[in-house]
Parts: C-alpha cells; structure tokens; sequence
C-alpha cells in the first residue's frame, strides 16, 4: 500500500480545514502522519471529505476508521495500526475513548493514542540510596 506524504497530508488538512474550519491543520496533520499507509490518496480524500461533510463527526479522528465513507473497493484494507496504550483492545490511530476523552477536555489532542501520562513515573522506595547491590548478584 502507498505512503502518504508530507505534502499530501499538508494539502489534505487544507481542504479539510476549509470544509471545517473547527478541525485544525495540525490535527488533520497529526492524525494522517499517524495514518501514513493508506489503500491510495484518492480513496483517503473520499473518505475524509465524506467525513468533513458530516456534521455528526465532531472530530478527524474518524476519518481513519473502517467504514461507509471509503469506497467500497478499498474498505477492507484500512489499516488498524498498533493498539492505544492507554485503551486496551483500541487502535492507537482511531481509539475512540481517547476521542472522547479530549472531547471533554481530559486529554489534549496531540496526546490521541498516545500514553496520557508518559513522564510520570513511580518514585523510588524510601531509603533506595542506602541499598547496596541487591544480594544473590554475586561477582564471578
Ligand atoms: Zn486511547
């Protein structure tokens, strides 16, 4: 299957954006450099100005889901990409509790599919500076 590129992305999020201008070129343009392999350009410009005609489709993210809006030629090859970290059983590109979750504000949009909190970390044990090597890791 094709690459999207840059450019075809940069021209897509301009359409898309004049369509809605309530979807961001950004967003547009983080959501398909996700969604790089595409059935074809053609096809993936079908099915996203379908999805910026409907007014039900609050945001892109939808646009990279299987379904009516591709052609129907190419419907079945819509790649489903790795799995969200924080959702369980949802590909990272189209999960759809994450789509929900910036809807209402919890999560910021560029984090889409992307671990919510990726720099925090569990603090050290008290008095981990005091532990010498762990025992049982014997030098030979
Ligand atoms: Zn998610």
């Amino acid at each position: 299957m094709p690459e999207l590129n840059e450019r075809q992305a940069t021209m897509l999020a301009h359409i898309l954006n004049n369509i809605r201008p309530d979807w961001t070129i950004n967003s547009i343009i983080t959501l398909l450099s996700k969604n790089r392999t595409i059935p074809s350009f053609a096809d993936l410009t079908i099915a996203a100005i379908t999805k910026a005609k409907d007014p039900t489709c609050k945001t892109p993210a939808p646009i990279m889901l299987p379904g009516k809006h591709w052609p129907e030629t190419t419907r079945n090859q819509i790649p489903t990409g790795p799995e969200c970290p924080d959702h369980t059983g949802h590909p990272a590109n189209t999960c759809g509790p994450c789509t929900i979750d910036i809807q209402l504000g919890d999560r910021p949009p560029h984090l889409h599919g992307k671990k919510l909190h990726q720099h925090k970390r569990n603090p050290p044990h008290p008095g981990w500076r005091n532990n010498p090597t762990p025992t049982g890791s014997t030098t030979n």
